[in-house]
């Protein structure tokens, strides 16, 4: 099965991040050509007025709390988590299911072909991303015993979330801690054991609020970037969502470890979470950082159009430096430093023959997007485009959307069953 991108501006984000007027030919699940290719193909997609970028990683997803979105708005974290507890422990296996699927239905529609996510009962997020086709980094969420709804030990149940998934074309395993306010230096540790004797990754909430931090101090008197360099917990398989209250000496830790970072400046400010994650240090210390939506609770969207607007003007006003994050910055924090972050920039992450064929088509013939050119196409993805300007999205060679129509699901069943489902959970 061949397929031919026809006619875009490509934004290939190789390592000269070229800008390439032409094709991109798929053979099977990955990219044959890129620019002048052969023109014949078993399905062509016109791609003329359009960018066609590598498909858009989201560093940090719940995907199933898309069934939560809208209950807790403008309150802080814990009184978030308090009102989403409660929903959530009436949470049954197929409401997570249904929940992820609305999340990636919502996130393929905005070209995004790749998530990370955070979550228990991962088997039923791993159901709908193989439904809905989108390429799923699934790690099952670890933490004590005493603090867990969990049936059965978490450990134990992302080890076998890991073994069984073993070797699946759209899921990644890897083993998830929540933070260190729910995890014990025994707890952290056996999930880091569970993950390298595996070889697969692992994912953690760190350093999300100024609470988190001091109660961390004052019952180790180390701050939770030390301590986790202390009990041997970093090393170039971790992934930390958050990282708002780091300090530098915690930013060179996870340097010297080869830990990255996906930020999320839409939820961290929702929150109130106060300061600013240090992302230019972390980059200046060679950090790889994504950028990550968080769940619907606390965004509410899964636009990374929008997380990377707010990601530049953050920083930007923040610091009173216009040159801060500047648009090809935040562009690669979604695509190559992305996959980097995960630890799968061989495969994603470029628009590049040899990798997987994970690819956005966004329209650039929109009033906010008019005039575009090569020069001004990269300014207009972070500060102009969004997510409902993409008109196509293709996941490991497959087509799953295409002129504004899903193909893999019945996308109207999705959002009434959702409906449904939200509206029993809440008694709405
Ligand atoms: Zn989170």
């Amino acid at each position: 099965m061949s397929l031919l991108l026809k006619g875009g501006l490509v934004v290939t984000q190789d390592a000269s991040r070229r800008i390439v007027r032409g094709n991109v030919l798929v053979e099977g699940n990955r990219i044959a050509a890129v620019g002048d290719t052969p023109t014949e193909a078993d399905e062509v997609i016109d791609c003329e007025g359009c960018a066609v970028l590598p498909g858009l990683i989201n560093g940090h997803q719940h995907a199933a709390n898309a069934l939560l979105r809208g209950i807790a708005d403008d309150v802080p974290l814990e009184e978030m988590l308090e009102r989403s507890f409660a929903v959530d422990a009436k949470f049954t296996r197929r409401d997570v299911q249904l929940g992820a699927l609305l999340g990636c239905v919502e996130m393929l529609r905005c070209g995004t072909t790749s998530f990370q996510d955070l979550f228990y009962w991962e088997d039923e997020v791993a159901r709908a991303v193989r439904e809905s086709g989108i390429r799923g980094f699934l790690s099952w969420v670890t933490l004590d015993e005493a603090f867990t709804t969990q049936h059965g030990n978490p450990v134990r149940n992302a080890e076998a979330f890991v073994i069984k998934h073993k070797a699946d074309p759209l899921v990644t395993t890897s083993v998830g801690v929540q933070g260190v306010y729910v995890a014990s230096e025994e707890t952290c540790l056996a999930a880091k054991e569970v993950a390298d004797r595996h070889g697969v990754r692992l994912h953690a909430h760190l350093s999300e609020t100024r609470k988190e931090v001091y109660d961390h101090v004052a019952k180790t008197g180390l701050r939770p970037g030390e301590w986790l360099e202390k009990i041997g917990f970093l090393g170039p398989n971790l992934n930390v969502a958050h990282g708002v209250w780091l300090t530098l000496n915690e930013v060179r830790a996870l340097a010297r470890a080869g830990a990255s970072v996906t930020h999320c400046p839409v939820s961290n400010m929702k929150l109130a979470s106060g300061g600013v994650a240090p992302v230019p240090e972390m980059r200046d210390a060679g950090v790889a950082v994504a950028l990550g939506t968080d769940s619907a609770l606390s965004n509410n969207s899964a636009d990374l159009f929008g997380e990377m607007k707010t990601a530049a003007l953050l920083h930007k006003a923040t610091r009173w430096d216009a040159r801060v994050l500047p648009a090809q910055t935040v562009l690669d924090m979604v695509t190559i430093e992305a996959a980097r972050a995960l630890g799968a920039a061989a495969d994603l992450g470029s628009v590049e023959a040899g990798k997987l064929a994970d690819l956005a088509v966004i329209s650039l013939r929109r009033p906010h997007t008019t005039p575009f050119y090569s020069s001004n196409v990269i300014s207009h993805l972070v500060y102009s485009n969004r997510g409902s300007d993409v008109q196509a999205t293709i996941v490991d060679g497959r087509v799953v959307m295409a002129d504004g129509k899903m193909r893999t699901v019945d996308e109207a069943a999705v959002l009434e069953r959702a409906q449904e489902s939200a509206r029993e959970l809440l008694g709405a």
